[in-house]
């Protein structure tokens, strides 16, 4: 999508650190870190949110969470535990409509999320 922030980050048109990337996703650090690691991984394809992952029926989803679990093991918080948060829909706090997985890690996490 010509108008998506992170469809331009796969493309090149804006800078990104990336940390672990796939033939279909791409991992990159958040630029406002919550965390020590911070981390998005996103498919490379243009789904909305995870209800669209979720009916992309060929293995794409299987992919993205494979794929945070590697970033978890580079970053080193694999074995501290860590968090894969995806934020669905505005009223869940998903402000960037290009379906992500945040990679929270290297800090006690509280429970609750507010
Ligand atoms: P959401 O609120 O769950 O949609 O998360 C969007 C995330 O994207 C936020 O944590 C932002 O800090 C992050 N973000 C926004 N723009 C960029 C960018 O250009 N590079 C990396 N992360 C970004």
């Amino acid at each position: 999508m010509s108008d998506c922030l992170f469809c331009k980050i796969v493309a090149n048109e804006i800078p990104a650190e990336i940390v672990y990337e796939t033939g279909r996703t791409l991992a990159f650090r958040d630029i406002n870190p919550q965390a020590p690691t911070h981390v998005l991984v996103i498919p490379k394809e243009h789904h909305a949110d995870a209800a669209a992952l979720a009916q992309a029926d060929d293995g794409l989803a299987d992919e993205v969470l494979k794929s945070a679990h590697e970033v978890a093991v580079l970053d080193g918080v694999s074995e501290g535990g860590y968090r894969i948060v995806f934020n669905t829909g505005a009223g869940a706090g998903q402000t960037v409509f290009h379906v992500h997985a945040h990679i929270l890690g290297g800090r006690d996490l509280t429970w609750p999320p507010g």
